[in-house]
């Protein structure tokens, strides 16, 4: 019997558990975990809740916040360590002051330390960097189903690789060590393309020692990239950060409210589409000719979204593609938009981005597994026709050889999941089944995209 129902930050993922518990110590984890009476299955440990799939329901089951959790514990010469609950960019403030960052800076400074070390992130490689956060978790504490804990750190390689891919399947973690580097100043700037233009510069823009994010107009046929490089050791009062505050309140806060009002306001999809195209073209322009900089903060570039969405949310999805073979598979992506907007009279009303992410295996479900990949993510504020959109965009994806991320892509078949993860699903699976024998900690969602009950 549910007794509450609970919305992720978006509001589109509902989930109707059991009952919710605000946790503030281990040793309620503990007790919630043995106690199958007055907590039912599955249990699921959530953070922000911030993510735009259902990985962290648990329908008639129980839901474990962990936002109550959110202290730094210790620092190391080049580590710290921190309670699950604890807000990246409130952990990245406090590292600031002692001359260091995290490695990877994602824009979602609400992610919190529980879910950045079990799940899957995104920021775009800075150069010899990886661009997954759990790729730089080192240690982590769980407390396992039957209510032991349990740490796995970087003396089992093997083991934390799953760990890093685990999305609170294994347990519930409680603390987590982050490697972290030094703070440095970072130079910033944006170059416009078209796609064609892309293509032939691809090859020589790979090799420019820069990280490359994306934002993608397929109706325009523009591709903004986003360029960052580091710079030696800095302190932050020497760094510029209003680069990044005007980057965030047009990404975070006007370009959501004005897809937000064109879509509702104006019936006629000509206008709406207009409409989109003249703002997203105000933001291209403010992007190559204003948000650059020589010498900015990192940590800047993280947003922190108020605690309750309006209409400023937006939402997105990803899959990722062999850096080979991107450009064939973003021209599929325009001739999908095109031809879905065409066809149905929905488009996407905010830029597309994408992301370039270094080659990393360090966790289990890494989407640049096999080598380095780029990404396109539509983004949009939901309106209706979102949906539908996005079973065709996973479809192409799916086709195109692509890998989508548990917490991120929305709207996953089993078939999919297979597709693009093949023997690492069974690896994951067989790990899960020894942690976890009696499926405490196991939702519908995760059931059916890894098969656990197939043949129960
Ligand atoms: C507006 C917006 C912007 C975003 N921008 C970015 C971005 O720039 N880069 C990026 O990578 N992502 C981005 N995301 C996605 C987001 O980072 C991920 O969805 C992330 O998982 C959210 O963190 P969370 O703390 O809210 O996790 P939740 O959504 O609460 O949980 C995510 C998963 O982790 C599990 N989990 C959480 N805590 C624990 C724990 N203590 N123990 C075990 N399992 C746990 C949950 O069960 C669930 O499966 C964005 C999302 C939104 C809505």
């Amino acid at each position: 019997m549910s007794t509450a129902t609970l919305k992720n930050w978006f509001g589109g993922i509902t989930s109707s558990p059991h009952t919710v518990v605000e946790v503030t110590s281990v040793q309620q984890i503990v007790d919630i975990v043995k106690d199958t009476e007055r907590y039912p299955s599955p249990v699921r440990a959530i953070g922000s809740n911030h993510s735009t799939t259902p990985c962290g329901t648990a329908d008639d089951g129980t839901v474990i916040i962990t936002r109550k959790m959110d202290k730094i514990l210790s620092y190391g010469e080049d580590t710290v360590t921190v309670q699950a609950g604890a807000l990246y960019i409130d952990v990245n403030q406090e590292l600031v002051k002692r001359g260091k960052q995290f490695y990877v800076n994602v824009e979602l400074g609400n992610l919190t330390i529980g879910s950045a070390c079990c799940g899957g992130t995104k920021d775009a490689s800075m150069p010899g960097e990886f661009g997954q956060i759990a790729s730089y978790a080192v240690g982590i504490k769980m407390v396992l189903p039957n209510g032991d804990l349990f740490e796995v750190d970087e003396s089992d390689p093997e083991l934390l690789q799953l760990a890093r891919s685990s999305y609170g399947l294994f347990g519930v973690v409680y603390e987590a060590t982050f490697r972290v580097r030094e703070l440095a100043a970072m130079e910033v700037h944006h170059e416009k393309f078209t796609l064609d233009e892309f293509a032939r510069q691809l090859p020589e823009l790979r090799t420019r020692d820069e990280s490359m994010m994306l934002y993608i107009n397929p109706f325009k046929d523009t591709i903004t990239v986003e360029f960052r490089r580091y710079h030696g050791a800095s302190s932050a009062g020497d760094l510029s950060t209003w680069q990044w505050k005007l980057r965030n309140q047009v990404w975070s806060h006007f370009a959501p409210l004005w897809g937000h009002n064109v879509s509702r306001l104006f019936p006629s999809k000509w206008v709406r589409s207009a409409l989109t195209d003249f703002y997203n073209g105000l933001i291209v322009l403010a992007l190559t000719k204003v948000i650059k900089g020589k010498a900015t903060l990192p940590i800047a570039q993280q947003i922190r979204y108020p605690e309750v969405s309006g209409n400023d949310r937006y939402l997105f999805s990803i899959w990722a593609f062999p850096e080979e073979r991107y450009i064939e598979c973003l021209r599929a992506y325009y001739d999908l938009s095109k031809e879905h907007y065409a066809r149905t009279g929905y488009r996407i009303d905010l830029l597309s981005v994408g992301y370039r992410i270094l080659a990393d295996q360090s966790s289990l479900f890494s989407y640049s597994f096999n080598g380095t990949v780029i990404t396109f993510d539509p983004v949009s504020t939901g309106t209706l026709g979102w949906d539908a959109f996005l079973r065709e965009y996973n479809s192409l994806c799916s086709d195109l050889g692509g890998t989508p991320l548990f917490n991120q892509t929305n709207l996953l078949t089993r078939d999919q999941v297979v597709h693009a993860f093949g023997e690492r699903v069974d690896r994951f699976e067989k790990q899960r089944r020894h942690y976890d024998p009696s499926n405490r900690l196991l939702n519908n969602y995760f059931a059916e995209l890894l098969g656990s009950l197939d043949g129960d």
